[in-house]
């Protein structure tokens, strides 16, 4: 169970996504059809299929707006931002999740000056929260993610490291790729959004990952000058 490593560039994904899309929303969209078609020939609504729609629908909503998310060119603004001040918002962000998991979430700031980015910060936001959100499902009941911020003076490096279930190395390869999940309720869209802006901003997304140990991912980001 050594160590491993994937530095990933993934290309653009948008024309690939089209098909997929089509494909995941088909489910869902299948299974309301059938439901709707049950209830106007019983006449008849009863709670638990209606339960399912709701979550039926829940899953197209949550479908498209991460895809919403990975098209979206308008509205970015970049501005020169503090990547510790921005860190610190998703922390707020995320506390509600991380504490109903029993997970502490520790924020070290390593670096000696502070870091300014140029970014839009809505987006790089949702970067953050996306891999913190993966960092607290790989946590089964309670554990530990550090969140450390450095720099080598050309770049802002956000490491963040949990000490969940890890990855074996075909799973690894996989990061990224759109509709890719392990989880039963997982779009595999998180990874492919953040993959998309940290392109945008000229960065890069490295994975470590141990099966039973845990996962580090760093994201490199080039300082403002
Ligand atoms: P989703 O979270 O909806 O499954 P993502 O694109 O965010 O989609 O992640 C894709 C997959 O990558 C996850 O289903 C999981 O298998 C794996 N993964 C991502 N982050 C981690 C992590 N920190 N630890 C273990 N597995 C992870
Ligand atoms: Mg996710």
């Amino acid at each position: 169970n050594e160590e491993l490593m994937i530095t990933s560039e993934k290309m653009s994904i948008i024309g690939e996504l089209a098909a997929s899309v089509a494909h995941e929303i088909r489910n869902p969209l299948t299974s309301l059809k059938g439901f709707v078609q049950l209830m106007s020939s019983s006449r008849t609504l009863d709670d638990q299929h209606l339960d399912i729609m709701m979550s039926e629908i829940d899953r197209i909503n949550l479908i498209s707006g991460e895809m919403l998310a990975l098209g979206k060119k308008q509205d970015v603004v970049f501005r020169k931002e503090d990547v510790l001040s921005i860190m610190s918002h998703v922390m707020v962000l995320i506390e509600g999740e991380a504490n109903m998991k029993n997970v502490l979430i520790q924020l070290v700031d390593e670096s000696k000056y502070p870091m300014h980015i140029y970014c839009d910060q809505n987006q790089l936001k949702q970067v953050f929260l996306n891999l913190l959100k993966n960092a607290i499902e790989a946590i089964d009941d309670s554990g530990l993610i550090i969140i450390k911020l450095s720099s080598n003076g050309e770049t802002a490096m956000v490491r963040i490291e949990d000490d969940g279930a890890g990855m074996e190395k075909e799973r690894l390869d996989k990061l990224g790729e759109p509709f890719y999940s392990t989880k039963e309720k997982g779009t595999g869209l998180g990874l492919a959004v953040c993959f998309s802006i940290v392109k945008r901003h000229k960065g890069s997304i490295r994975f470590a990952s141990k099966i039973g140990k845990g996962t580090t991912v760093e994201v490199e980001v080039p300082l403002a000058k």
